[in-house]
């Protein structure tokens, strides 16, 4: 027997309909790359968006079509994010911090048709139009006034605000199914070429549902929410979409991701819950804190994308009065899979146990389940204290990559449900709270037993003197591998390897104290803003250990 309840497929379209009828004067703030202060509400945003669905069909843009951006946080991206999407096109976020080839590879292998790209790009686009395959229009984020000087240079480039004004926005969002792929994300390809990652509608709005649960990101209408994650890194963690959904107002930075503009815009606009990587909030830390600065509405920020140290999550507590919701995912999981909230037993707690409970990546958000393997396969159990690969599945995780790159990723279970391995190295308390010790390729292999590198930053992290820290495993004659400490200095800060040594006892086991300390003016950092440990293992490979 069928449910008599309405058929009504998930649609990323939905979202912004409602946020224009419920919440239509509600604003959208943005940072433009014009230098200025935009305003602009979700009305005005589901109108534009219209717009932009009919200049792609005039465009020849059809179903299923792929639409790339290059292009910060901003009210025009996300004009696009519903527009190219709600047309039933494919938005392709493109991250411009990668290399020029790399963009030329993932256009190809999307084969992109149109790109939109913000004016800070112009380089960048010159440097790949010329290359890619597929791309039959170029599209200028600007008003006609602000076209590059030198736009002849590429032939048929066409600006934005030309192509809505053509437009008169009278046109209903297509209905097609839910499983409609609806935005496509490369992951940073740290390892061999990207991979894409195809969302569809359906899993894109049980995603934003859940994201914005109370033990989630927790937003509401009365919220005021920034994200400084990028629109290009994992469609900035749901958060453009979740905004319209619960009518906060959203406030979007550009390109302005300094500490000092940061902190304007957070206070100018009334921020309440934030999200990012850590290292963007060390810069905004660093910023109030020279300044002797507070927020006077921030009380949430999401961090994740790599280990939030606990020396921050109590920095902000203790010294702002901000909320760190620790969470952790993955592109191959639109991004969220575990959040750090309390479960009522930490309610009456101490603050430093419950520092221990927000220093976690988190429990599983309804909808993603997970599990940790030893080598065998087998399931270990929620001990606290068993660490093994982690796999996740549910209906925002990837089963396949874009074309099948790399073949069928999953891992079957005895029941036959496949399970998407992660790549990262867990453990799981019996409260059911996930600690991610290592990624697989960054574990340290110490006489056959594993060293967890993110333990060691952290405590190194909690240093005053240090501003960001890397463990990377380092040859042994006798152990195979021993950690080596790459710690680059808080400006004008001193200490030496003999005081980060000492800085280590009594907090881990003896075996795991790094052997060496190494001091570095810069640590590599990725597209996405985490640590380069690759770069880092390439530069030390023939590192000599003092213990070797
Ligand atoms: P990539 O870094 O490969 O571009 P993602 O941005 O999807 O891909 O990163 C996913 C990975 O980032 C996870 O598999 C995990 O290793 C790491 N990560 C994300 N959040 C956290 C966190 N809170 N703590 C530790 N590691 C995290």
């Amino acid at each position: 027997m069928y449910g008599q309840m309405m058929q009504q497929p998930l649609l990323i379209s939905s979202l912004i309909v409602h946020a224009e009828r419920h919440h239509g004067d509600r604003e959208v703030v943005s940072r433009r790359v014009e230098g200025d202060i935009h305003r602009t509400t979700y009305k005005q945003i589901a109108q534009r968006a219209r717009q932009v669905a009919q200049a792609l069909a005039n465009l020849g843009v059809c179903l299923g079509d792929r639409v790339a951006t290059l292009a910060w946080n901003g009210y025009r991206h996300m004009e696009l994010y519903y527009g190219v999407s709600g047309s039933g096109a494919v938005l392709h976020t493109v991250n411009p911090r990668l290399h020029p080839d790399q963009i030329v590879y993932i256009a190809d292998h999307a084969e992109d048709q149109a790109m939109f790209f913000d004016l800070t790009f112009w380089p960048l686009i010159q440097a790949v139009a010329g290359r890619t395959k597929t791309v039959k229009h170029w599209v200028a984020m600007c008003d006609r006034a602000h076209l590059p000087a030198d736009a002849a240079k590429l032939p048929g480039l066409l600006c934005y605000e030309d192509l809505l004004a053509a437009q008169d926005g009278r046109y209903a969002w297509p209905e097609f199914e839910e499983n409609t792929a609806s935005s496509l994300c490369y992951t940073s390809g740290t390892t061999g070429n990207p991979k894409g990652v195809l969302y569809s509608h359906r899993s894109t709005v049980l995603h934003t549902l859940a994201a914005a649960l109370p033990d989630c990101l927790g937003v509401g209408a009365t919220d005021c929410v920034l994200p400084v994650v990028p629109m290009f890194h994992v469609n900035s963690w749901g958060i453009v979409y979740l905004a319209p959904m619960t009518g906060a107002k959203l406030v979007l930075p550009g390109p302005g991701l300094d500490g000092k503009s940061l902190y304007e815009l957070f206070e100018s606009e009334g921020v309440t819950v934030s999200a990012g990587v850590p290292t963007v909030w060390q810069g905004l830390l660093a910023y109030v804190d020279a300044n002797g600065l507070k927020f006077s509405t921030m009380r949430r920020s999401a961090i994740g994308g790599s280990a939030c140290p606990p020396a921050m999550i109590r920095k902000f507590l203790d010294d702002y009065g901000v909320r760190v919701i620790h969470a952790w995912g993955m592109t191959e999981m639109s991004p969220i899979g575990t959040a750090a909230a309390f479960k009522v037993q930490h309610v009456t707690q101490t603050a430093e146990q419950r520092l221990a409970v927000m220093a976690t990546q988190g429990r599983a958000v309804y909808g993603v389940d997970m599990k940790i393997v030893g080598e065998d396969g087998k399931e270990l159990p929620w001990d606290g204290q068993a660490s093994g690969d982690l796999l996740v599945r549910g209906p925002w995780i990837l089963s396949r990559y874009f074309k099948d790159e790399g073949g069928n990723p999953l891992v079957p279970d005895a029941d036959g449900h496949g399970w998407f391995p992660t790549g990262d190295v867990a453990k799981i308390s019996p409260e059911g709270y996930m600690i991610i010790t290592d990624r697989s390729k960054d574990v340290i292999k110490s006489g056959g037993e594993w060293i967890g590198s993110i333990d060691l930053e952290n405590i190194a992290m909690a240093h005053p003197a240090v501003a960001m820290a890397a463990c990377i495993a380092a040859k042994h004659p006798k152990w195979d591998e021993r950690p080596l400490l790459v710690v680059m200095k808080k400006p004008g800060a001193e200490v030496t390897k003999e005081d980060l040594l000492a800085f280590f006892e009594g907090k881990i086991a003896k075996w795991w104290t790094p052997d060496d300390v190494v001091f570095v003016d810069a640590i590599p950092l990725g597209a996405t803003g985490k640590m380069q440990k690759n770069k880092l293992r390439d530069q030390f490979r023939e590192y000599t250990l003092p213990t070797a």
